[in-house]
């Protein structure tokens, strides 16, 4: 049996990156950039005036004149004036400094009376004082963004400031959920005692939406051979990413992965060392889909979904590798079985500073309504017993940040 890293190895392995596609850069939060966004022009373009006020030149004022002329007002848009010697311009905020100034003195600090400014006599003015000079914050040129950031609100402003309208992005892949089971029923429809709703379908397309995967489109299949090969055929002939759940343990019922064999999906691995989630099964598609069968108890199915479908996505979409997450426990956990234990938590943070992971006890893996309010799961390494509280480990959260 696999471990957890093996597992995760091995998925990774199968997946390739995808293809790009032109998105609009009104559409491209969370999704994944694949192209470098270079610096359109010198930031700030220009020598950027910080201050409502007026401008004038050092040399006047070091020569000791205190008193300046109007000549004219720019604005902020407007274009650059250039500076008559013992005069001032009227400027304000965003404006370009006009040609020959270089000092910048608050309006608080004058007073104007017949079209002459005055600077106050305890103002002492400092040259190129409150001018954002060109190309300070960067130089045109230069790599804002590279390929694999996933876009945020922060980088929309980046993007639109370097004129650009069009991204080359990652495609967003299409996914098939598929739920399989004879007892499951949709929310929309009459129940009876022995059959339950489905409830990992809506969750798992919840979690990859909460993740900017949107291409996803859920359907529901019967515990039947015929049934099961003509549709999961016809997913893996329409989706690059197949995420089943259900039917891949040691029942009777439990046809999947002698199906998706049969359908020339290639096992890559059945079962791997951990609870929740051990039943899991992966291959890989003739045409190279990715199919993730999960275990269909609720616990395992998000945490599987979380723990290897998540990363494979990213990687398909050339996302960067995030680092890393650590957690200290906040009170001991002893787990025997020879599996590594994701252990749900909710977080919490101590006045030093840590993140700290108070575990959350699910009844069995079926028990899902106990994991409303866990911010993620913490990893237990299968070679330890008892993890004492303030253990560091790694940490899972359910939606990325
Ligand atoms: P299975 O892996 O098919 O043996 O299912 C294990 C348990 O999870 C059974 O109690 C199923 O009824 C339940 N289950 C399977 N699929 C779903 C689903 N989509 N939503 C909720 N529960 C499910
Ligand atoms: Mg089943």
């Amino acid at each position: 049996m696999l471990t957890t890293a093996e597992a995760l190895e091995a998925v990774l392995a199968a997946t390739p990156v995808f293809a790009t596609e032109n998105v609009d850069a009104s559409k491209s939060t969370g999704r994944v950039l694949r192209q470098i966004i270079r610096a359109e022009r010198d930031q700030p373009p220009f020598d950027r005036v910080m201050m409502d006020g007026i401008a004038l030149s050092w040399s006047d004022y070091v020569a000791g004149q205190r008193s300046f002329p109007l000549q004219a007002m720019q604005a902020a848009g407007d274009a650059v004036l250039t500076l008559e010697q013992g005069k001032c311009i009227e400027i304000m905020t965003g404006a370009a400094l006009p040609v020959g100034a270089n000092c910048i003195v608050p309006v608080e600090r004058i007073t104007v009376v017949d079209d002459v400014a005055e600077i106050e006599s305890d103002y002492s003015v400092k040259k190129d004082r409150f001018v954002h000079p060109q190309g300070s914050d960067y130089a045109k040129g230069a790599h804002l963004l590279t390929p694999g950031k996933r876009i945020s609100p922060l980088d929309i402003a980046i993007i639109a400031s370097c004129g650009v309208s069009k991204l080359e992005m990652a495609r967003d892949p299409a996914v098939r959920v598929i739920s399989t089971g004879n007892e499951l029923v949709a929310a929309d429809a009459v129940i009876e005692l022995h059959q339950i709703r489905t409830s990992n379908g809506p969750a798992v397309l919840s979690l990859l939406a909460s993740h900017d995967y949107r291409r996803c489109e859920h359907d529901h299949i019967a515990d039947d051979v015929a049934a099961l090969t003509e549709r999961l055929a016809q997913h893996l002939a329409e989706a690059e990413v197949l995420i089943l759940s259900g039917g891949v343990s040691m029942g009777k019922a439990d046809y999947i992965p002698s199906v998706l064999t049969a359908l020339g999906v290639e096992a890559i691995f059945h079962k791997i060392s951990q609870r929740p989630g051990k039943p899991m099964w992966f291959g890989k598609g003739p045409q190279g889909q990715l199919v993730f069968a999960l275990p269909g108890n609720p616990v395992s199915a998000l945490v599987c979904c979380r723990q290897y479908v998540i990363p494979a996505l990213a990687k398909a979409t050339g996302a960067t590798t995030v680092a890393p997450e650590f957690a200290a426990l906040a009170s001991s956990v002893s787990f025997k079985p020879d599996l590594t234990c994701f252990q749900p938590v909710k977080l919490l943070s101590n006045a030093a500073g840590q993140v700290i992971a108070m575990p959350v006890k699910t009844n069995t893996s079926g028990d899902f309504a106990a994991l409303s309010g866990t911010d993620g799961y913490v990893e237990l390494p299968k070679e330890q017993t008892n993890f004492p509280a303030a253990t560091p480990v790694f940490l899972h959260r359910w939606i990325a940040h």
